[in-house]
């Protein structure tokens, strides 16, 4: 019995209170709390750049590939422009080539190594364990891997004496998540964008040209493909992006995250049900529930985008139409409406607010269907006590306050090149029921 009639709707004060459809979440938007966030202003004075040939400002950056676990993919730029993966890369040539975007095995797993091989007897599938003898079998390689065990040992707590005193076998069997892991990071091969004078000047998903933004979400879901086809004890690859330490990023260096589970997840889990029981319900109470509210902002052939109530933290979502239900099996023209409406938001938030992105598909074992959302959450609200007494989240942006500051940027830079067309607010066509999930 749900605690409202409706959804979404303002008091007589002006307090909006909003639930989301799916999960329940209530959220109220208090008009004498409501500020705006102050996106494109940088929130700290910003340095001048300590100009470098080569980016060398984290350990995700360009001087420092060493720093990261062996590489599983690289894509480069040929002189033709043209963009070439190169996988398994040869330990001797990872400084011969700037990566446009490198995929590695994140050092620090959330779910490691060691709970696929104790809790599933998981072993490296035989191209992984190929692999790692080819890398280790190389001097260098050999070298890279131990002082990065080394490393993270160290970064752990472990005493320098203990670390010497532990044997190469011991180090080289907790380089197995390297070779074997399934939480890996899909890195930019930038950390500011190109020509930045100043600090604050990053490079941000919405730095990108749509041609990049693309092949970093055509990189990223080759990666999911390949942890899927790795091990077969994963039941769904979570895919996320924290940008900005206040999002949870370590480095302001643009990264994904794709972690394996062997179970679906909470969210996915829960909002599975109520997809089985009410199967049109991201059409009936989110997309034409937005249309007709005037929430819809940005639309194509293939996908939609619009703000969504019910969220803690102001929230952009960008709905697929394809009658697809997961990333891989979108065709290039429907990953390209996709990814160009994820860019356009990226582009129109500015790279100064840190946001999570987070990818929701059907799962491959799931009887229900659920369409490919990818939602980019605005981590400018902090929840605190009252949220945690009351279970009731204060979010000081509206989402028609959302849209409004979303929108006036999408008109620039669609004039200016920077985005793919695109139709925006009153352009969108709307039509009832646009997402074609779960049909044949
Ligand atoms: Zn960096």
């Amino acid at each position: 019995m749900p605690k409202y009639q409706n959804s979404y709707f303002t008091m007589p004060d002006g307090t909006l209170k909003h639930v989301h459809p799916l999960t329940g979440t209530e959220v109220w938007t208090v008009p004498t709390r409501a500020q705006r966030p102050f996106y494109n202003r940088p929130l700290k004075t910003p340095k001048p750049l300590e100009k470098a040939e080569e980016e060398n400002y984290c350990d995700f950056c360009q001087t420092e590939y060493y720093l990261t676990p062996p590489e599983k993919a690289r894509i480069i730029q040929t002189s033709d422009g043209h963009y070439q993966k190169i996988e398994k890369l040869n330990p001797d040539l990872l400084e011969a080539s700037h990566a446009v975007f490198r995929r590695v095995a994140n050092l620090f797993e959330i779910v490691t190594f060691d709970y696929w091989a104790k809790n599933h007897g998981f072993e490296l599938s035989a191209t992984q364990a190929q692999w790692k003898k080819k890398y280790l079998e190389n001097p260098r390689g050999m070298e890279h891997v131990l002082r990065l065990v080394e490393m993270k040992l160290k970064l752990s707590g472990k005493p320098v004496e203990e670390i010497t005193s532990t044997s190469i076998e011991e180090k080289l069997k907790l380089a197995e998540g390297f070779f074997g892991g399934a939480h890996e990071l899909c890195i930019a091969g930038r950390h500011y964008r190109p020509a930045a004078e100043w600090d604050n000047e990053l490079y941000s998903s919405g730095e990108m040209t749509p041609e990049e933004h693309y092949g970093y979400m055509r990189f990223t879901i080759d990666a999911m493909i390949d942890i899927y086809a790795n091990n077969r004890y994963v039941r769904y690859v979570t895919v996320y992006q924290n940008w900005l330490q206040a999002a949870g990023a370590s480095f302001d260096h643009l990264h994904k995250q794709l972690v394996g589970l062997d179970e679906w997840g909470t969210s996915i889990q829960s909002e599975m049900e109520v997809v089985r029981e009410s199967p049109n319900i991201y059409n009936e109470s989110i997309v034409n529930f937005s249309a007709s509210h005037s929430l819809v902002f940005a639309e194509n052939n293939y996908a939609i985008a619009l703000s969504e109530i019910g969220h803690r933290y102001p929230t952009l979502a960008i709905y697929s139409k394809s009658k697809n239900a997961r990333p891989d099996e979108h065709g290039p023209e429907e990953l390209m409406g996709v990814s160009d409406l994820v860019h356009a938001c990226h582009a129109a938030m500015g790279s100064s607010i840190p946001c999570n992105e987070e990818w929701y598909y059907s799962p491959r074992d799931a009887a229900g269907v659920m369409p490919w959302h990818i939602l980019i959450k605005w981590r400018t609200v902090n929840p605190a006590g009252f949220e945690g007494g009351t279970n009731i989240y204060v979010n000081p942006v509206s989402p028609v306050a959302l849209r409004d500051q979303v929108v006036p940027r999408l008109y620039e830079l669609r004039s200016l090149g920077k985005i793919h067309d695109l139709k925006i607010a009153a352009e969108c066509e709307l039509k009832p029921n646009p997402l074609l999930y779960g049909q044949k």
